[in-house]
């Protein structure tokens, strides 16, 4: 036992832990950090957004190199892929980037404590170490950070090669020549891009009627016929009964729409169903602390539990006005409000202004309110869009797909929502989300000068076309 006891002790070092220990240390608080993994990071550096994103960049060029090169009147012969190498990259990144939390613990002062963290009480962690012994840190709070795991489908059988989840999936060794992807969520089609652009066939199964759900229906509706024009096939309404590793190939089964039996015999299946909260062996149940029916953390605002002195945020949690959303930044924010709120700071954290990106080509990012949620909730909206087609920097860059979706409040004009398929979505996203958290309005968009030619044109487009001005609507 350490002799003065630690302001916070945080277990789980992903973008929600570590970020919620550097706010802690930069307040005052003698910090530690438990984990589990041998590098830091968690989910999202070591095999979630980062290796994704790197996979993403490489395969895109892959695909620009084949197929627009030369349109601009570029020819660099036939384009060869080395996917060790590729992966090689992919590695070098996660590293590079792991290595800097560790850097950025050290440069805090933060004590990195190596092992599976579990509560002891609401004033101790126990941290064991593999063979051995056990660790007990005094501390005052602890923030429980311990993120999520992807969700086991019933008769699938996961056997880590064939028939694996988004980890293998960044690092197969070979571009598999059939690849089956289990749900059409934002991992399944970000990965299944990657293998498609990379030369595999990709069958997406979901079980809804629709991709990318949660998402604006009228954008993941375009996204799903871009998707398909690029040759990603979707079997909707797909009920996945099986899917097992048989040598070298794996099979999946299913039921149709029509309950008919159907089955598949293909290199790889990635299964892609979603996540859930990750709580095993760190005493939530032996502490007291309350989980909902999903295993999910319950917290109060101020991201407490039931139990006093325990708090959690990140993919972990849900709670009243806190929604389940598993997103990095959502993990890093609730993290320092969290923090901040123990040292007496009145921080606050507003769940309408958090951003949500798919970084597919075209990328699909959102902030706010859906129009099915507007419709839902009764509140009457109008609604801007224009499409990037019209703009002369996406015809120069040649990425013409997509379009802006502005939702504004019928009588007031605030931005209730807002929606864009399109290249670079994702950093455009960034002012109508500063929009959404400013309170701003559609006319506030509308008046801001946008600078010509650039792609967010299409927002202040869209933001006139709310008042049925768009100026360049053909
Ligand atoms: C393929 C993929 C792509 C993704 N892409 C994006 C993206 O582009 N953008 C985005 O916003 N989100 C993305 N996500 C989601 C994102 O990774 C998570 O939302 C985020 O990592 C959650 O952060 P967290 O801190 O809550 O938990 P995590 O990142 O899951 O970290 C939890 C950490 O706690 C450790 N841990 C757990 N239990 C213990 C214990 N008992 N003792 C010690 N250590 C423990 C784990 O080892 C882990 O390191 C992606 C996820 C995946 C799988």
């Amino acid at each position: 036992m350490s002799d003065t006891p630690f302001d916070l002790v945080v277990i789980g070092s992903g973008p929600g832990g570590y970020v919620a220990a550097i706010r802690a240390a930069q307040l005052g608080f003698k910090t530690a950090i438990v984990e589990k993994d041998a590098t830091l990071g968690g989910t999202c550096l070591n095999v979630g957004c980062i290796p994704s994103k790197a996979l993403l960049q490489s395969s895109e060029l892959v695909e620009e190199a084949q197929k627009s090169f030369d349109r601009h009147g570029i020819s660099v012969g036939e384009v060869k892929v080395d996917l060790a190498k590729m992966l090689k990259r992919k590695d070098t990144i996660v590293r590079q980037l792991t290595g800097g939390v560790a850097a950025l613990m050290k440069k805090n002062g933060i004590e990195v404590a190596q092992g599976h963290g579990r509560i002891g009480s609401a004033s101790s962690v126990v941290v064991g170490t593999a063979g051995g012994p056990e660790r007990t840190l005094a501390t005052k709070r602890i923030l429980l950070a311990s993120g999520s795991v992807p969700v086991a489908l019933p008769g699938v059988e996961l056997d880590g090669d064939r028939v694996g989840t988004s980890t293998e999936a960044l690092t197969y060794p070979e571009v598999p020549k059939e690849l089956v992807v289990i749900g059409a969520g934002v991992i399944g089609l970000e990965l299944g891009s990657v293998w498609r652009r990379l030369g595999a066939r990709v069958t997406v199964l979901e079980y809804m009627d629709r991709i990318l759900p949660g998402i604006d229906a009228e954008m993941a509706a375009a996204a799903q016929r871009i998707f398909e024009r690029q040759g990603i096939k979707f079997l909707l309404g797909a009920r996945v009964t099986g899917a097992k590793a048989q040598g070298d190939k794996a099979v999946v089964t299913w039921q149709d729409k029509a309950g008919e039996t159907k089955s598949l015999e293909v290199d790889r299946v990635l299964v892609s169903t979603g996540r859930k909260a990750y709580t095993e062996g760190l005493g939530v149940a032996e502490a007291g602390v309350a989980l909902d029916k999903r295993g999910r953390v319950i917290v109060g605002k101020h991201y407490e539990t039931n139990v006093p002195g325990i708090y959690a945020i990140g993919d972990l949690i849900i709670g009243e006005g806190i929604p389940g959303l598993m997103l990095a930044h959502k993990a890093s924010e609730e993290g320092v409000v969290a923090v901040e709120q123990m040292a007496g700071i009145k921080a606050h954290l507003n769940y309408d202004a958090i951003p949500g990106i798919v970084y597919t080509s075209p990328e699909i990012a959102s902030v706010g309110k859906t129009e099915e949620e507007l419709k839902a909730a009764g509140i009457a909206y109008k609604r801007g869009k224009f499409d990037f087609a019209p703009l002369g920097r996406a015809k120069a860059i040649q990425h013409t797909d997509g379009f802006v979706k502005i939702l504004a409040d019928a009588k007031t004009d605030r931005i209730l929502g807002a929606h864009v398929i399109g290249h670079h979505a994702g950093d455009l996203i960034a002012e109508l989300g500063l929009a959404v958290e400013f309170g701003g309005s559609s006319e506030d968009i509308a008046r801001s000068t946008h600078a010509h030619p650039t792609l967010a044109e299409a927002i202040k487009e869209a933001a006139l076309a709310v008042d049925g001005r768009a100026l360049h609507g053909i």
